[in-house]
């Protein structure tokens, strides 16, 4: 069999004096084919780049035609080429023409080449161009061919990156890499920013990719490893698994893959083809996020995402720069872009200049998320290889209402972008005016908008907005952004501040609602088969109250001297209720003999969540001060949807019969009671279903803060008494209506209510 003449590493050395010499790019790519195919004893070397419009043109040829140059173009799919292209594999073939996907272009004149190797030219995982040799009679290439021909890949995939051949590009025929692309994610956190490429992490850029000396470089690169390993080792031993946010689980894969003869072995393979130990690093890694992007088995690419992870860090570690990430100093209007994130890293950047946020991977409960909302920064999550894609600097949209992100648009995407986000800030100064207005609707009905938060950015909130009070704070977010547990004083601390910024208006803190989705890194759960079913919120305080009894003594202290309202989440049964609220009642006997204040005025509450608790509706308003409706785990566990699973969580329509009788007997029993009943979910933040809401009964929601305006300005214009006429019969109707929302939608219209 012809192996390389002179082998790889000569050709990396000779391809290095080639990138070094000052002559045009076109003379560089020509020279660069023409070494190739000496060097790996091939009649023909072709690149071919990928350009903005999906096809394929032929940008140098040693072999084939010169004259096709920049003429001879391909469709991803068509043709060998294209093939590669799409699937990111090398195509190794003895007798290409007998491959079903070999198309004949006369031009350039390959019918007498037989035997053909393609590699794809990836770079962070994109596929930027395909490099083909082809020999006149059959032979099936070497591995070490392959791998040579890979390795030279990257030096090309550099050379696109760089923009060098951007000066070769006719007009309408742009590459790939620097096209607009449009990435869909799924929307974390509402708003439109406009701005520029900040990466979290920035991408380690390699200065040098071919090996003075190999064996130095194999040394480097287990010195490398083995520094890996004993960090991994270190951070798994101390049992500091909050460390970075980083779970145990993450850490045991980390270790696992850093001792995989598999991974070691490809990377050794790329340094004996004469790359430095940080491109060999490089490449094995594209390669790898090539087969995540098209991985769709999602544990399979969970453990791919892993070992880039992993891959990452080894690349920090050989060029020898810390993974941290938050730098300090900023641009304005900067768009942060990053695979993960954690809360405690985005509230480090600086506030002012951010202007939206994309992740790789972070869901709309993920903690980031949370932030993002309280922080009102428009975000994008599980947007896949967006930090392959972006680049420092680029300009990019984020759409955090719809989940999309535009990076490198085109002027006029821009210019309709820019008039969204005038508009919205248009509107929320419409907004604002109405601040002072009292809420009440046209028939003179009060209602009492309130807000829902759970961190200090959520304070201002409440004064910019004009709400009520605080209808729910979520205490489970301190826990979830901390690296560990909370103690009491700083548990006090927040709560006594929340206190004293909100002055006279009332707030209903809940108690701890971790467990199921809400995870604690620094706290370790079984794994369960069924979170949102399992151990959490207030099962987890009454079967270790140790924690509840805690939390309950620091809000109780911080009230000293004031009215406060505290409510369970979660609560299924009365006597659930009935055992949380006698550790209350202990608490409040401790801190009396304690001599500690006790609070003005407590009322308890329960957050009616689970269904089981409407059929004993009527004996919870015997016992609890007052309800609150969780709307968001009453759907989904009314419906049997998982809230977070977006191939049913839209499945049902919230404006359903089911649904809204069950909401209006929630809120017809707190008034047989007496009772105040709020309801907190994410449908009272709408306007069409705040709307239903109060037709139905409800006269008090909490909602995000970006939500109060458009409820206020929808209620200001609403005759209540009309709308329920209307609506009231169709809800008990018996005609088996899927969804009424085209009634309130139709009311709202001929009205003239906003919505
Ligand atoms: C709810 O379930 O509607 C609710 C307000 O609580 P959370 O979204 O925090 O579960
Ligand atoms: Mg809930």
């Amino acid at each position: 069999m012809r192996g390389a003449l002179g082998g790889p590493r000569l050709l990396l050395r000779r391809l290095r004096e080639v990138m070094a010499e000052p002559v045009s790019a076109q003379a560089r790519l020509d020279k660069i084919v023409v070494l190739i195919a000496s060097n790996m004893v091939a009649e023909v070397c072709s690149f071919y780049v990928l350009r903005s419009d999906q096809t394929l043109e032929l940008f140098a040829t040693e072999g084939l035609n010169r004259d096709a140059v920049h003429m001879t173009t391909m469709r991803a799919g068509e043709g060998l080429v294209g093939l590669i292209a799409q699937q990111a594999q090398p195509l190794n073939l003895p007798n290409a023409q007998s491959h079903p996907s070999f198309s004949y272009k006369p031009e350039t004149g390959e019918e007498i080449y037989q035997s053909f190797l393609g590699v794809p030219v990836l770079r962070a995982g994109n596929t930027l161009g395909v490099l083909v040799v082809q020999n006149r009679a059959h032979r099936l290439y070497s591995e070490e061919e392959v791998e040579a021909l890979q390795t030279t890949a990257m030096v090309l995939a550099e050379m696109v990156a760089s923009g060098e051949l951007q000066t070769l590009v006719r007009p309408g025929a742009d590459i790939a890499l620097r096209r607009p692309v449009t990435l869909n994610g799924q929307p974390l956190a509402d708003g439109v920013g406009l701005g520029y490429v900040v990466l979290h992490e920035p991408r380690v850029i390699i200065g040098n990719l071919i090996a003075d000396d190999p064996q130095r470089e194999g040394e480097r690169l287990d010195r490398a490893i083995q520094d890996l390993r004993t960090s991994i080792d270190d951070l798994i031993d101390r049992g500091d698994v909050a460390h970075g946010g980083e779970h145990r689980e993450v850490l045991e894969t980390f270790r696992m893959f850093a001792n995989d003869p598999g991974w070691l072995r490809r990377l050794r393979e790329a340094i004996g083809t004469g790359l430095t130990a940080e491109a060999a690093v490089e490449r094995v890694q594209s390669d790898n996020r090539a087969k995540m992007m098209r991985q769709t088995d999602p544990y399979l690419r969970e453990r791919l995402h892993d070992l880039d992870e992993l891959a990452n860090r080894l690349l920090h570690r050989l060029v020898g720069r810390d993974m941290v990430g938050a730098q300090t100093a900023l641009p304005d209007n900067a768009i942060l872009v990053a695979r993960a994130m954690g809360p405690a890293a985005l509230l480090d950047y600086d506030r002012s200049r951010l202007r939206g946020l994309v992740l790789e991977e972070g869901g709309p409960t993920s903690h980031v998320a949370i932030v993002a909302r309280a922080l009102g920064i428009p975000a994008v999550g599980n947007v896949e290889n967006v930090t392959g894609f972006a680049e420092s600097g680029d300009a990019i949209i984020v759409d955090g209402g719809v989940g999309q992100v535009l990076l490198r648009p085109q002027p006029d995407v821009e210019a309709a972008f820019s008039e969204k986000a005038r508009l919205r800030a248009r509107r929320q100064e419409q907004y604002r005016k109405l601040r002072e207005r009292p809420s009440v609707t046209l028939d003179g009905v009060a209602v009492s908008l309130n807000l829902n938060a759970g961190l200090l950015v959520d304070l201002p909130h409440v004064e910019e907005t004009g709400a009520a009070g605080i209808g729910l704070f979520r205490t489970e977010l301190q826990f979830m952004i901390a690296e560990r547990l909370p103690s009491i004083p700083e548990q006090l601390s927040l709560y006594q501040t929340v206190l004293e910024n909100v002055g006279d208006r009332p707030v209903t803190f809940r108690t701890l609602d971790i467990g199921g989705d809400k995870v604690l890194p620094y706290m370790r759960q079984a794994e369960e088969e069924n979170p949102a079913l399992g151990w959490r919120a207030i099962r987890i305080g009454l079967d270790r109250p140790g924690l509840l009894r805690a939390q309950l003594r620091a809000l109780l202290k911080a009230a000293g001297g004031r009215d406060i309202k505290i409510m369970f989440p979660m609560v299924a049964t009365v006597d659930e209720f009935k055992r949380a609220r006698a550790i209350v009642a202990r608490e409040q006997a401790h801190l009396a003999r304690h001599g500690y204040e006790p609070p003005r005025d407590l009322k308890l509450g329960v957050m009616v969540e689970v269904p089981s608790l409407l059929f004993e509706i009527d004996e919870i308003c015997a016992e609890a001060d007052f309800l609150s409706v969780g709307s968001n785990d009453l759907t989904q566990f009314l419906f049997a949807v998982d809230r977070e699973n977006p191939m049913v969580a839209e499945r049902f329509d919230a404006l359903s019969p089911p649904l809204l009788r069950a909401l209006r007997q929630i809120a017809e029993a707190g008034a047989r009671a007496g009772i105040p009943v709020t309801l907190c979910g994410e449908l009272a933040g709408k306007p069409i279903e705040a709307m239903t809401l109060l037709a139905i009964g409800y006269r008090s929601l909490s909602m995000s803060p970006a939500s109060i305006g458009p409820v206020k300005a929808m209620l200001l214009s609403l005759h209540l008494g009309r709308l329920q006429e209307r609506l009231l019969p169709l809800i008990e109707s018996r005609d088996g209506s899927n969804t009424l929302r085209h009634h309130v939608v139709a009311f709202a219209e001929e009205h003239g209510v906003p919505v």
